[in-house]
């Protein structure tokens, strides 16, 4: 992307820049079906594509929110796919392309949705999976699943960017076929979030996305303008880039110009808890492009948001997730986003994957020994009158 060189693959230029997969030829466009796949002519071609039917998920319109805060607000809940997170779009695309080279071992680091993801999808392929994750980081739903989809787990002392180097250079040494964003067929899957939004609603004015390892605002950007070249959407929605206040090197080259790493990110959001995203420029890129912004907000509004979501509209996600509502309230509290504006949040995990998180912040069970301990709550709380 910085100097034009071409390769037939690669997860990084030799000039040490970013890649992005590029299509030859004219496009004829047929969408069919539903999930990543029905965005095929937008998609490289595999003899195989390895599948669990990701994709096809949920775009809630907010009827409470849009009332409370003076917005129409909209959220994609990618927590709807096969494990959990936004991440099998990218990992169906990347799975199917490591099955066309012939690789036998994948390998990731991870905040832990990564490695759900790709476990999954390596046993689908009958493929051999490891992957490096930061010791005690890892949201409990998210280890479980890596481990029961059979995949080897290492834990390294240290953040996710250290788990990312190692792996960068396992790739690099030929040792398994690397599926990080860093390789540039997953943001090919990841921009079928933008299609699927753009085909749902017109006129969007702003789409709030969680940025991390910053590849996935990228991705949407990217869908959002492979539309618009093709007719089939009118106008590019500013991308936000939302960041946790604790771990926002983004939010800070947006606003210096100069990107540098940040030390020792820490944030209730473990899914973007990254110091050193590697497709930072990407992120950057999609932001300048669309007029929009990036913004942190504390783990304070995140967790607040991530209630305001699953108690006013029965939307479940992780505490990363809610990043990008916690955006929408921020920009609304600023002033900075226009009455009626048309507002689209995407969720990138589900509730379940971090009940740890979840379970400090509720209120405990209360127990009861009969029915009528039951009824004397009832009659504690004003709202318990018989229905
Ligand atoms: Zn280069």
């Amino acid at each position: 992307m910085e100097c034009g060189r071409e390769y037939e693959e690669a997860y990084r230029c030799s000039c040490g820049g970013l890649l992005d997969v590029v299509y030859e030829g004219k496009r004829s466009v047929e969408l069919k079906g539903k999930g990543v796949w029905r965005y095929s002519s937008f998609l490289p071609d595999f003899k195989k594509r390895i599948s669990l039917q990701e994709g096809g998920t949920p775009l809630y319109r907010c009827d409470r929110l849009s009332e409370r805060f003076g917005v129409e607000m909209h959220v994609k809940f990618e927590g709807a796919n096969p494990t959990g997170s936004f991440k099998d779009r990218g990992m169906t695309v990347g799975i199917s392309r490591a099955f066309e080279l012939g690789k036998k071992r994948v390998v990731c680091a991870s905040t832990g949705n990564t490695s759900a993801s790709m476990a999954a999808y390596a046993a689908k392929a009958g493929m051999r999976a490891l992957v490096v994750l930061p010791k005690g980081k890892i949201a409990m739903g998210k280890l479980a699943q890596s481990l029961f989809y059979g995949a080897e787990v290492f834990e390294i002392d240290g953040s996710f960017d250290d788990a990312m180097r190692i792996v960068e250079r396992y790739a690099d040494e030929g040792y398994a076929y690397m599926l990080n964003s860093l390789n540039p067929f997953r943001p090919e899957g990841q921009k079928t979030i933008g299609f699927e939004i753009a085909e749902a609603i017109k006129g969007i004015d702003r789409v709030f996305v969680p940025v991390g390892n910053a590849a996935n605002i990228w991705a949407i950007y990217k869908g959002f303008k492979e539309f618009l070249e093709e007719g089939l959407m009118d106008n590019m929605p500013r991308m936000i880039g939302v960041q946790a206040k604790g771990a926002m090197p983004v939010v800070r080259a947006y606003e210096s110009g100069i990107f540098r790493a940040f030390d020792n990110p820490e944030t209730v959001a473990t899914a973007i808890r990254i110091g050193n995203p590697v497709n930072a420029k990407k992120a950057l890129t999609a932001i300048k492009e669309s007029d929009g912004s990036a913004i942190a907000v504390s783990d304070e509004e995140i967790l607040e948001a991530q209630r305001d979501l699953a108690v006013m509209e029965g939307i479940g996600v992780e505490p990363a997730s809610a990043a990008s509502f916690a955006g929408v309230k921020k920009l609304l509290a600023e002033g900075s986003i226009g009455k009626s504006e048309r507002i689209v949040c995407v969720t990138t995990g589900h509730l379940l994957k971090d009940p740890d998180s979840v379970m400090r912040v509720s209120a405990q069970p209360k127990s009861i020994k009969s029915y009528e301990e039951l009824l004397e709550y009832e009659h504690q709380d004003q709202c318990g009158s018989p229905a």
